[in-house]
């Protein structure tokens, strides 16, 4: 029985040298088999994952030998950590290591709207050369509306003012008074009043059952006619049927977004419209965030198995 289980597609010389050193079992379909999972973690010390593995309650209470849990990136939407506090087992993951290639997507996201590239380019392969059907709008002076400026929103802002972009910004819990806000030059207001002055919303708050849905038909309502919307943050913090509608009436003029209510997707529904840019989940996928991901929750588990302090533990109380 190995002592630490990689359930989910994960790799780098920070996984090789755990396996040098440990009994690894890395398969990248056994989150899909809840039973086979079970099974493995039965005896197994710790468990690496991303954020497809559902570690409920019941799961981590049946693995009763395991130390550490692991996630490999920022969202902790996935694992009980209420259960993991419980058993006194560590939960360790890499809030920061994967912001810089969320905050670069969503810049990806913003050009690809204002200019219509992804239509433009299949439009253009397919051997048309339609110029006068492609005229976008410029970025600069046009307003970010940021729904949640931490790590990610922040760094989102930081690039935005590269554009010269004018960034508002609604955060529940941010300090009014923190000197990075005066910084990056971002107004704080409240929910409703981003929504109705941006051109562009942005959303950038973690899962959790306060934000499940936060934005709805009542919020896409709210924001500017022909507004486009960005979530790089959790699909479910998102009405997707509420988001269609608003496309489809084309009070929205566009929308990007890379995480979905479910994952993966049912063919159709928002990636069928012709006025939304879909990823699949790849925020955090640059080759330099996964190995700085990678590196830190494999030298976490290995601090635990020896004994040792990890460096980026999950603490319920933060
Ligand atoms: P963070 O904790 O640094 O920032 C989140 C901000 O949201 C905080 O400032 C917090 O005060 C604010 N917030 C929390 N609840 C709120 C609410 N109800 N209303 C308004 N603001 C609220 O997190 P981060 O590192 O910036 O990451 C944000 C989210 O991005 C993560 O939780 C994760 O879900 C997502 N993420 C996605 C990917 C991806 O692959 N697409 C990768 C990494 C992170």
């Amino acid at each position: 029985m190995a002592e630490i289980i990689v359930p989910e597609a994960i790799s780098g010389p920070a996984l090789d040298a755990l396996k040098a050193e440990f009994d690894v079992l890395c398969d990248p379909s056994l989150w899909q088999d809840e039973s086979a999972l079970v099974l493995a973690l039965v005896n197994a010390k710790a468990v690496i994952v991303r954020n497809q593995t559902r570690l409920s309650g019941e799961l981590i209470r049946e693995a009763s030998q395991l130390k550490v849990i692991a996630r490999a990136g920022a969202g902790l939407d996935n694992i009980d950590t209420a259960a993991a506090a419980e058993k006194n087992i560590v939960v360790t993951y890499a809030p920061r290591e994967n912001s810089l290639a969320v905050a670069e997507l969503a810049l990806g996201f913003l050009l690809n709207l204002a200019r219509d590239i992804p239509a433009a380019h299949a439009d253009t392969q397919s051997g048309n050369w339609n110029r006068g059907q492609f005229v976008g709008s410029e970025l600069s002076g046009k307003t970010l509306g940021l729904v949640g400026l931490g790590r990610i929103g922040q760094m989102v802002a930081k690039r935005a003012n590269a554009f010269d972009m004018s960034l508002i910004a609604y955060d529940k819990f941010l300090p009014e008074d923190i000197p990075v806000i005066k910084e990056l030059g971002v107004r704080l207001l409240e929910f409703d009043e981003v929504l109705q002055q941006a051109d562009y919303v942005s959303c950038h708050v973690p899962l959790q059952e306060e934000t499940y849905h936060l934005f709805s038909k009542y919020q896409f309502s709210q924001m500017k006619q022909g507004a486009c919307f960005l979530n790089t943050s959790r699909g479910e913090v998102v009405d997707e049927t509420a988001l269609c509608d608003a496309l489809i009436s084309g009070h929205l003029r566009g929308a990007a977004v890379d995480v979905r209510e479910t994952e993966p997707p049912e063919p159709g529904g928002l990636a069928a419209l012709n006025n939304v840019i879909v990823t699949p989940h790849i925020g955090a996928f640059s080759q330099e965030a996964q190995l700085r991901v990678v590196e830190t929750v494999c030298n976490d588990v290995r601090a635990v198995l020896l004994g040792k302090q990890p460096k980026s533990v999950f603490s319920r109380n933060s």
